[in-house]
């Protein structure tokens, strides 16, 4: 029941859209098409994504020659969980901590203010919840803020954290986290790094380091990179899973901020676009508020 709050806005948005798109029509036809692709495209799907959508309803259309605009609901429905289960495979999937990677290491990217830190936060209460030994690191150096917040999270959690003072080298922390994880014997431990786009190389050269770094201490890590993109900001967090993506291999995604938004398609065209899972979608600022991302719940709560 909190996914349906946390999804009121985007919900009520776009069916009160989508209600004015077939208002009066009976039948799906090519005015009805064009309307729902600008209900899509203004919902934050994505163009690429809202075209792929409107193509498959075409081709239903064509083929069972009449479609009632009663049926849209559920053949939308039905489109996009496809179109969802391409890049989710199956039932909702938090994060599996294979016996064989001790300590499981999860490194966090994404731009400043996307709530980054809250989803760290939030995360390592999940793992901790589920008895597992938890370190962060702090290795987003480049603001005092960033170490304070992080700070924040670890007491209020109650797990151990590794930090420097600011402007220190993010690989040497990430190097001493993840000796202190082995020292201790932890189980998971999660990595913040900075994420400044406006130096595209510098983001790249710096996560190359740290990953380099940190494979010196722990094979193979990290196991996972989790991008935090916030769903309020629609487009941009496209342009940010771009860059990111392009920078370093995205492994899985969490979208923040969809309780206060209207944007909750973003989630729909940017899984497609990136072909990157989901993981988990972030629903409010309180330390239970991430939850795993379930396409069959989302859906359904996008169009109940
Ligand atoms: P960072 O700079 O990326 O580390 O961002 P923070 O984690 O500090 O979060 C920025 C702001 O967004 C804070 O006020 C958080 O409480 C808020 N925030 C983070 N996630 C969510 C969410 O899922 N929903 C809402 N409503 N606020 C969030």
């Amino acid at each position: 029941e909190t996914l349906d709050k946390g999804l009121e806005k985007s919900k009520s948005s776009f069916f009160s859209k989508l209600s004015k798109a077939v208002a009066g029509k009976s039948k799906v036809d090519d005015d009805v098409l064009d309307d729902l692709e600008e209900v899509l495209v203004s919902s934050d799907v994505g163009v690429n994504t809202t075209l792929k959508i409107i193509e498959r309803i075409e081709e239903r259309v064509s083929k069972d020659k009449y479609l009632g605009t009663e049926e849209l609901n559920q053949i939308l429905r039905e489109e996009i969980a496809g179109l969802l289960s391409e890049t989710n495979v199956g039932e909702a999937t938090e994060f599996s901590i294979p016996e064989t990677s001790k300590p499981y290491v999860l490194m966090v990217v994404g731009v400043n203010g996307v709530g980054k830190t809250t989803t760290i936060g939030k995360l390592a209460y999940q793992f901790k919840k589920q008895g597992k030994k938890v370190v962060l690191g702090a290795a987003d150096t480049f603001r005092a803020a960033a170490i304070d917040q992080l700070q924040v999270w670890a007491d209020r959690v109650d797990i151990p954290i590794v930090k420097q003072e600011m402007g220190s080298d993010p690989a040497s922390v990430a190097f001493d986290t993840l000796k202190s994880a082995v020292a201790q014997d932890a189980d998971v431990v999660i990595i913040d790094t900075a994420g400044r786009l406006h130096n595209k190389v510098n983001l790249m050269n710096e996560l190359t380091k740290v990953k380099r770094v940190m494979q010196k201490v722990v094979d193979n890590s990290p196991h996972e990179i989790l991008l935090v993109l916030d769903g309020s900001t629609g487009q941009n967090a496209f342009e940010q899973a771009k860059q990111f993506t392009k920078a370093t291999e995205v492994s899985s995604l969490a979208v923040t901020k969809l309780d206060g938004t209207a944007k909750g398609g973003v989630v729909i065209g940017i899984s497609d676009q990136f072909q990157i899972p989901v993981k988990y979608i972030g629903v409010g600022e309180g330390i239970e508020d991430l939850q795993v991302f379930n396409k069959y719940e989302f859906v359904d709560s996008f169009f109940k």
